[in-house]
């Protein structure tokens, strides 16, 4: 298993090098080598919202666009215990719903959307959360990228999860050069079967949460580091790189307060980090 170190991929020491253009088949091995790695790094990758069914999982997604999922999980309880189903979402008070969803921020938006949403499911759905692309991209306030992680988590159906943390990450591994997100999706699945898709987006999104940040990469600390053709990017001291690291990585919990049980550092405090 790879440790937490910069020998993790094959034990040599990563060196800043030059981007060279690969062939397909080289960056489909390069991709594939750097998933199994991550596979390793986390073997208990997990969506880290918590929730009990589709509609729960949904809603959370919604709610969790420009916060922490930690925070989401935090607020969820009490909004699940109050309005269960979306029948019942659907005619809550506004001010109410704002209220409960404050601490999410972007909170008259988010009750808006949940509002909607839930009405979409209760008057077209027969109140029951979609289980195809198709349909749930007709629910209000609900992209690809949402969609995707009900499919995948709450049906088995395999998705590419393409969040800020995903498309930084891709582009940084040379699996594609676009900021569009539907692009990047499609690059994506162009390198990975797609039995490899949901799991793979919890694992990246993990590693851009905990290791490879937007502004500072650990670099230094970083198990996949020499496969990575962005090594250099971020510190690379190993003492100063450690210290970027976040949650479990960075021995603090993760985000969930409901975890499965195999998930390290539990349970998270009521202030982790961002
Ligand atoms: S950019 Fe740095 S932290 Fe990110 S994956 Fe590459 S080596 Fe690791």
């Amino acid at each position: 298993m790879a440790t937490n170190g910069t020998s993790g991929a094959g034990g040599r020491a990563p060196v800043k090098k030059a981007k060279v253009a690969q062939t397909h088949t080289g960056l489909v091995r390069q991709a594939r080598r750097i998933n199994r790695e991550l596979a390793e790094v986390y073997p208990y990758a997990h969506p880290e919202l918590d929730f009990e069914n589709p509609f729960q999982l949904l809603v959370a997604t919604v709610l969790s666009a420009q916060t922490t999922d930690l925070r989401v999980n935090q607020t969820t309880p009490a909004l699940f215990a109050k309005y269960p189903t979306p029948e019942d979402m659907a005619v809550a008070d506004p001010e109410a719903l704002e209220e409960i969803l404050r601490p999410t921020g972007f909170f008259r938006a988010k009750a808006k959307s949940v509002l909607a949403l839930s009405a979409d499911l209760r008057d077209k759905f027969d109140g029951e959360v979609p289980g195809t692309l198709e349909d749930l991209v007709t629910l209000r306030g609900v992209g690809r990228k949402t969609a995707n992680v009900v499919l995948g988590n709450a049906f088995g159906v395999p998705g590419i999860t393409v969040d800020t943390h995903f498309g930084r990450l891709a582009r940084r591994f040379g699996w594609t050069t676009s900021q569009d997100p539907v692009k990047v999706e499609e690059d994506v699945a162009g390198l990975f079967p797609p039995s490899d898709w949901t799991m793979l987006s919890h694992r990246v999104v993990f590693h851009g949460r905990r290791i490879c940040h937007a502004r500072k990469p650990a670099c230094g600390a970083c198990p996949i580091a020499p496969l990575c053709p962005a090594y250099g990017e971020g510190e690379t001291d190993p003492v100063k790189a450690e210290k970027l690291l976040k949650y479990e990585k960075g021995g603090a919990p993760g985000q969930r307060l409901k975890p499965p049980p195999d998930y390290p550092g539990q349970p998270a405090p009521p202030l982790a980090a961002s």
